[in-house]
């Protein structure tokens, strides 16, 4: 007998067929002796229609009773889901974050999980019974309703795995595992049967939109066996994110392409070469609370230098404005900026004991006459950042040059 967490998304119980079929699958695992913690998304699309009727309301929501709002959607799939396995003669109870309780900073609209109370769900659990728990909510100290950010749900899963050390986390989904890369653009995308927590991290931050990036740091942190799979089939081993390389095993060297259409590029050219000028410059735009992610500056020449940086496309307008005020106080030459860039990421484990990756990367960009305008690395991953309209090219040509559309 193990005990399971299993997380389902959206799509996953998106209208009522669907939740009987969760329900159904739900209910084979019990059949088979093991207890299971469900963990669900609101109905597909429904916290988007929350945050735009209370965008309907007020242009820029009070963060507290957004969540309150927002904390609706799960609220209905938990009781929905307990209805349906009670109806296939099923012994269920549904849970809020709070009725956990899931205990969360009082961060509202991104909140961080502090602790889990487990009494509830282990007495039922040992009555029989399956627990069903809403996704991407918390409580405060002050018992105020919380939410995790979007996406929220897969940490919720991970977090109540680690808390009950539950055997294995599923993460169900509307694909049936991770892929080598988007199979939109690349048809040959291949599932991965494992990767590790390392890679799907670097994955889940590069764009990769199959897990929310926190669930993948706490299922490393707390070594949950994390593993995603579809919800729309009976078979099939998804995909194990494991925390070890195998070291038995010939490794891939890439194991996945990764990209992000979100990204925007700013520049300051001609800027006093002297010290404090990073800091004059990301100081005010982290105070504007905007993630940074590349940063370039030039060698100086006649005592001046080029700085540049990314930040998500968001932000872009509003990062802007900053530098154009900080321009004024460096006395620096011009400001610049491209909104239609992106990024484009080869990563891999594999890469630590194989140089050569990136001079192999930019030679198959070069062929195709594709220009790099900027360029990060990370001991397992390249990115280079390129005009938005390579995107497609770029990815196809790399997962083929990386061997990735080929079985290994
Ligand atoms: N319903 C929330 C969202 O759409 C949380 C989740 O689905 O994981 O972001
Ligand atoms: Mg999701």
């Amino acid at each position: 007998m193990a005990l399971i967490v299993q997380k389902y998304g959206g799509t996953s119980v998106g209208n009522p067929e669907r939740i009987k079929n969760v329900a159904k699958r739900v209910a084979r695992f019990r059949a088979q002796g093991h207890q299971v913690v469900v963990v669900v998304s609101a109905m597909s699309g429904e916290t988007n229609k929350l945050i735009a009727l209370a965008k309907e309301i007020s242009a820029n929501p009070d963060p507290r009773e957004l969540d309150q709002v927002c904390a609706t959607g799960e609220q209905v799939t938990i009781g929905l889901l307990s209805m349906a396995l009670k109806e296939i003669g099923v012994p269920a109870r549904s849970y809020t974050g709070g009725q956990v309780k899931v205990l969360t900073d009082n961060t509202f609209t991104k909140a961080r999980i502090l602790s889990i109370d487990e009494s509830n769900m282990r007495r039922d659990l040992d009555a029989g019974m399956i627990v069903v728990v809403a996704g991407f909510q918390g409580v405060d100290a002050d018992g105020n309703v919380t939410t995790l950010g979007r996406g929220g749900s897969d940490t919720s899963g991970v977090a109540l795995a680690a808390a009950l050390k539950a055997d294995e986390c599923q993460i169900y989904t509307d694909v049936d595992g991770v892929y080598t890369t988007d199979p939109r653009v690349v048809p040959e995308a291949r599932k991965l049967d494992t990767v590790t927590f390392e890679e799907m991290l670097e994955m889940a931050s590069l764009g990769s939109k199959v897990l929310q990036i926190r669930s993948v740091e706490f299922a490393g942190k707390y070594k949950v066996k994390l593993r995603v799979l579809s919800s729309f089939q009976d078979e099939g081993e998804g995909t194990l994110i494991t925390v070890e390389e195998d070291k038995n095993m010939e490794q891939p060297i890439i194991s996945g392409i990764a990209f992000n259409r979100d990204e925007a590029k700013l520049t300051m050219l001609g800027v006093p070469d002297k010290p404090g000028i990073a800091y004059q410059i990301l100081g005010a735009i982290a105070e504007a609370n905007i993630d940074v992610d590349m940063i370039i500056q030039n060698v100086g020449h006649d005592g001046t230098t080029d700085f540049s940086f990314t930040v998500n496309r968001g932000d872009f307008a509003k990062a802007q404005g900053i530098l154009e005020k900080v321009k004024a106080e460096l006395g620096a030459r011009q400001v610049t900026g491209d909104n239609k860039i992106c990024k484009v990421s080869a990563v891999g484990v594999g890469m630590r004991s194989h140089p050569g990756v990136a001079s192999k990367m930019f030679k198959a960009l070069a062929d195709e006459g594709i220009n790099i305008q900027m360029i990060s690395t990370s001991e397992i991953k390249i990115s280079v950042v390129l005009d938005e309209k390579y995107l497609e090219l770029a990815v196809r040509v790399l997962h083929r040059t990386f061997g990735l559309d080929q079985s290994i």
